[in-house]
């Protein structure tokens, strides 16, 4: 008797979506606010009829499977198209961050050895620069007017789509994406057909983005930034609208929500606030949505609330690169309806919980061995473990994972008994004063909420009696007075009396990362010679 069950074979590769959406939600519109001001409409079934012509034309310029093709551009149908039709072909898309420095944009495309570069004109200054240093490109394709390479519609117009998706293994990768590399170069994390398949279909269910038919979604993630969070594969699969702008201007995105009527957005914290100031600056309410999905950093509380308070559904998640990217959202837990609203906000300023498919324990900073209890208080290293978290960065031959399977995520967190994860730090950053810790984000989110502060980031210094101690740097917000007092006099009422900074320095920039996010390795460097005394 045959062991196994009597269930049909279905290898699930990317091409199953396109084809999904485009026979189930064909006409579903896909639309693109192009950086002239310019608006296109095409739908799922045109996204995927470009998709076969695209795959057709990189086999003529002898594209292989598993090679990779690069994209240098911001949200639009045409890149969306690239996504499928890269897939379709068998090939591998490296979505490239156009803010990375000029040795990181050279070190990741010479290391994913791009054939081929598929860019916005807007791009066109890094493309000159970086040309004679990318030496595996061979051909320049421009998704706008081809002044300096070929037109991307040309390139794809002169085929007729007679083509038959490439088949393989559902193991088989169909994208790369680089860590932005905080310390030592980037990390490629090549993506499998599988992985992203069911990280997908997760992803569309009611405890994380909460997709329907009806929805409409303007994600302003970039779709160069951890796959825009998975956004364009779940969307297909529900039958979304999309709405694309290829700028990030908040009176642009407003408009479009607007017109558009979109329901739901997703995007890191910088660009809710850019949003806020516009809508304050101009005397508007915010757009009425019904999700907001916020990650990348930790949304503030300020945030979540206002988001709230205008009847938007706030969606707190937490992942990275490395996860593909989700590994927890929030969302209404089972005892949501019996808090109040002050709860379900405090709630809310923690990372949510894991979707199925993913597995996370915390361990003990001193021994990363050690599991610690799920009980809302200890905090320890977190890591994560499932079907779509990398295993072994690309080209590197040892596993990025633990015997037993497990991640190390780099960040610090508490797990709580109803599977909220809270971070706490990053294990980098968290500071150790006395053999106890101490964390810098608490601390910085502390004194973010003093009036006059700006930004504020926190570091540990070496101390002579305690190993460390936190020192706090501030921005203040223009023409603002305040003396380092004042700040420890705020931060008196928040935080227990041994976790307050031995000093506060006024500083007039902190340095941050490409992605935006504080660069502690940058402020100790600068501030290498700093020392506290006993
Ligand atoms: P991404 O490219 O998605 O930002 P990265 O790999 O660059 O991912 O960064 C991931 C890191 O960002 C996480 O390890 C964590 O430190 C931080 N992060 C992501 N989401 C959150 C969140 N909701 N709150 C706090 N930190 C977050």
């Amino acid at each position: 008797m045959a062991k196994l069950g009597a269930m049909q074979d279905w290898t699930m590769r990317i091409t199953s979506v396109i084809d999904h959406a485009a026979r189930e939600a064909g006409t579903r519109e896909i639309v693109t606010r192009w950086a002239d001001g310019s608006v296109t409409r095409t739908d799922w079934a045109g996204v995927r009829r470009d998709a076969l012509k695209m795959a057709q034309a990189l086999q003529r310029l002898g594209i292989r499977p598993g090679e990779r093709v690069a994209s240098l551009a911001m949200n639009h149908s045409r890149h969306l198209v690239s996504w499928y039709g890269v897939a379709g072909m068998g090939g591998v898309l490296h979505t490239v961050n156009p803010r990375l420095f000029d040795d990181q944009l050279d070190y990741i495309v010479n290391h994913a050895e791009d054939r081929v570069l598929l860019y916005d004109a807007a791009f066109q200054p890094i493309v000159d620069k970086m040309k004679d240093r990318w030496t595996t490109i061979e051909h320049y394709i421009c998704y706008d007017s081809g002044e300096n390479a070929p037109a991307f519609e040309d390139w794809i117009g002169a085929e007729d789509g007679d083509f038959e998706w490439v088949t393989g293994d559902e193991r088989d990768p169909c994208m790369i994406c680089y860590t932005s590399g905080t310390t030592g170069n980037p990390k490629g994390v090549q993506y499998e057909h599988r992985s992203t398949v069911l990280h997908a279909i997760a992803g569309l269910q009611p405890a994380a983005f909460n997709f329907s038919g009806s929805s409409v979604m303007l994600p302003v993630v970039p779709m160069f930034h951890a796959a825009s969070w998975g956004l364009p594969y779940a969307g297909a699969m529900a039958g979304i609208k999309f709405v694309f702008s290829a700028v990030n201007d908040p009176a642009v995105l407003h408009q479009l929500m607007i017109d558009e009527k979109v329901t739901d957005s997703a995007g890191v914290p910088t660009v809710w606030l850019a949003h806020f100031q516009y809508c304050d600056a101009n005397g508007l309410d915010l757009p009425p949505l019904k999700a907001a999905t916020i990650g990348g950093s930790a949304a503030p509380k300020f945030m979540i609330e206002r988001l709230m308070k205008n009847g938007t559904r706030v969606q707190h998640a937490w992942g990275m690169t490395e996860t593909s990217p989700i590994g927890t959202v929030g969302g209404p837990t089972w005892d949501w309806e019996e808090l109040s609203f002050e709860e379900k906000v405090q709630k809310t300023t923690m990372q949510g919980r894991p979707i199925f498919g993913v597995e996370l324990r915390t361990v003990d900073l001193d021994d990363m061995v050690t599991e610690l209890p799920r009980d809302g208080k200890s905090s320890g290293a977190l890591q994560i473990r499932g079907p779509w978290i990398i295993k072994r960065y690309f080209k590197s031959d040892k596993d990025a994972v633990n015997n037993e399977g497990w991640f190390d995520t780099g960040d610090v967190g508490i797990l709580h008994p109803d599977g909220t994860l809270q971070l706490t730090d990053r294990t980098k950053d968290v500071i150790k004063s006395g053999g106890e810790w101490i964390s810098s984000v608490e601390l910085e989110n502390a004194a973010g909420g003093h009036p006059a502060v700006a930004e504020a980031a926190c570091v540990g210094m070496p101390h002579p009696k305690w190993d460390e101690r936190p020192v706090l740097f501030v921005v203040k917000k223009a023409d603002a007075q305040v003396s380092a007092e004042d700040i420890i006099e705020h931060l008196r009422s928040q935080v227990a009396k041994w976790w307050l900074p031995d000093a506060v320095e006024f500083i007039d920039e902190i340095p941050h990362t490409a992605t935006g996010k504080i660069s502690k390795k940058d402020l100790r460097d600068r501030f290498s010679d700093y020392r506290l005394e006993a």
